[in-house]
């Protein structure tokens, strides 16, 4: 006997309440917070892990800033809320996941 989904009642293997968790899960926030001698980095949380690496070099470019990225996040260079977001639309992210905190 199959395992059913207690959410949608369907079968394990046919149920996609995860997958869909996922997709809404996957918002993307942009901070700012205050690093070594009064600079400020930008810090991008919600990135997925086979993306990060790919998104981080990309918004270097486009934001002629140096970043690196860490456990689950990007952080930048400066402060740059705005245009980091604006660069994350232009490499396809969706402007509705982006959240500016
Ligand atoms: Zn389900």
């Amino acid at each position: 006997m199959a395992e059913i989904c207690p959410r949608c009642g369907l079968p394990k293997d046919l149920c996609v309440c995860d997958v869909l968790d996922k997709e809404t899960e996957a918002k993307i926030k942009i901070s700012t917070k205050k690093a070594k001698f009064n600079k400020f980095v930008t810090i991008v949380e919600g990135i997925s892990a086979d993306d990060i690496e790919r998104t981080m070099k990309s918004l270097k470019r486009i934001l002629a800033c140096g970043g690196t990225y860490k456990d689950g996040y990007i952080e930048l260079q400066g402060e740059h809320k705005l245009n980091t977001k604006n660069a994350l639309i232009s490499i396809g992210y969706k402007d509705t996941n982006i959240e500016i905190v």
